[in-house]
């Protein structure tokens, strides 16, 4: 059955109602204020945010709804009800009381790290939290938490952010709580997402440019290929390092100012091979970032797949962080009428592969990767959505 590989998106009003109804029944009363927070995926400039690079995602209609009101007290009572129905609880002193500091439960850090940096002076709350943006899956369910709680602090105490700081602040709660260096794509997608747009995020200066997206006759299909392969870790920074040590051999502060004669040069030079290989990659899906904001722009979406699977195997073999499933469910993709690219998006080992299909042949496709992907898949067909907003209550 296709609907039980299908994530449906639940939609505000669901997720408001059901949140509600827990506070009622938590705490007794009504909730006086609410927010919510979408997910996100990266359409293209992977493994380029630590390069200074560009980066093309969108927010998705999954959502992290907060609900809540001040409960008299100096502490901060706060439940997060799973999509499988289990209920996490955490409480903690008001930070005016006790500065909070990082600890366990560790899925509370991503909360405590949000109060701890917010803007305004808070007093005691009581909240609930409901979402329906799958977990660890890669689509940023920890951004999409940590801007919901901030966007309902602002709701509750009236403080209004700017967006960018906003975005900032929460970046700086993951850095400093669950002692995540993430950059800075999530949060700001999350935080600045529009409907029927992607994001272009220039990592150099922070500025972001809303280019729209035209999804009349194409879908945006996201595939969880529900593998997460546990490496020891060293992955991530040994490709970081990587990109600095080509950058220092050039003399300049990010690969983002490094141009394709900059690798002949490197080569000549007799750079070490996976260091000419990581360099490759940066410099060139940096320019395929720029070309598919363009492409979107002119409803090139012909050009933007070949530039989905040129990202795929660039990631694949010039930065080495695919997987067998990742590559198998590009490599199902690729022959299929009606997909126009597809490539892995997020740091890679597994997680989703996001894919460009005309809109009237995706069924068509769905049922081919459900008849010969080796794992069991899961699809979202993902709208281009807002950014995190406070919600009415009335
Ligand atoms: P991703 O952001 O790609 O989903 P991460 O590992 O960065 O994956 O973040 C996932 C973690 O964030 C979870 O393990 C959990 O600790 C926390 N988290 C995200 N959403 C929620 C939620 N609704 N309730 C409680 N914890 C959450
Ligand atoms: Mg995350």
């Amino acid at each position: 059955n296709k609907m039980t590989n299908e994530a449906i998106a639940k939609g505000e009003r669901q997720l408001l109602l059901e949140a509600r109804a827990k506070f009622v029944e938590k705490f007794g009363r009504e909730p006086a204020a609410a927010a919510s927070a979408p997910g996100r995926v990266n359409l293209i400039g992977e493994h380029v945010d630590y390069c200074e690079g560009f980066v093309l995602p969108v927010a998705l209609p999954f959502l992290t709804l907060v609900v809540g009101g001040y409960n008299n007290k100096e502490e901060c009572n706060i439940i997060s009800v799973l999509a499988d129905g289990q209920e996490l609880m955490t409480s903690f002193p008001t930070p005016s009381v006790v500065p909070l500091k990082p600890g366990s439960p560790a899925w509370a850090n991503y909360v405590k790290g949000v109060v701890a940096n917010f803007t305004g002076i808070l007093r005691g709350f009581d909240a609930v939290i409901v979402s329906d943006v799958p977990m660890g899956s890669g689509v940023s369910s920890s951004a999409s938490l940590e801007v919901a709680v901030f966007t309902f602090l602002e709701a509750l105490t009236g403080v209004r952010v700017n967006p960018v700081k906003k975005a900032l602040l929460c970046q700086k709660a993951e850095h400093e709580f669950p002692g995540m260096p993430c950059g800075i794509m999530d949060q700001y997608i999350v935080t600045l997402g529009q409907k029927d747009h992607a994001l272009l995020i220039d990592c150099r200066s922070l500025e972001a440019t809303q280019i729209p997206i035209d999804t009349k006759d194409i879908v945006i299909l996201v595939v969880n290929s529900n593998v997460k392969h546990q490496l020891t870790g060293s992955e991530y920074p040994q490709r970081r390092a990587q990109c600095q040590t080509a950058a220092e051999q050039l003399s300049v502060s990010s690969l983002r100012s490094a141009n394709v004669k900059d690798l002949e040069k490197l080569k000549r030079n007799g750079c070490d091979e996976l260091v000419f290989k990581r360099a490759t990659h940066v410099v060139n899906e940096i320019h395929r970032t720029e070309e598919t904001a363009n492409c979107l722009r002119q409803n090139d979406f012909k050009r933007v797949g070949e530039l989905f699977y040129a990202s795929h195997d660039s990631l694949s073999t010039l930065m080495e962080v695919s997987c067998p499933e990742l590559d198998q469910l590009v490599d199902i993709m690729r022959p299929l009428p009606g997909v126009l690219g597809a490539r892995m998006t997020g740091g890679g080992f597994g997680g989703c592969v996001v894919a460009l299909v005309n809109r009237e042949q995706v069924d068509d496709v769905k049922r081919k990767i459900l008849s010969e992907y080796n794992g069991s898949p899961v699809f979202f067909v993902c709208q281009p959505s807002d950014g995190a907003r406070v919600l009415q209550l009335t």
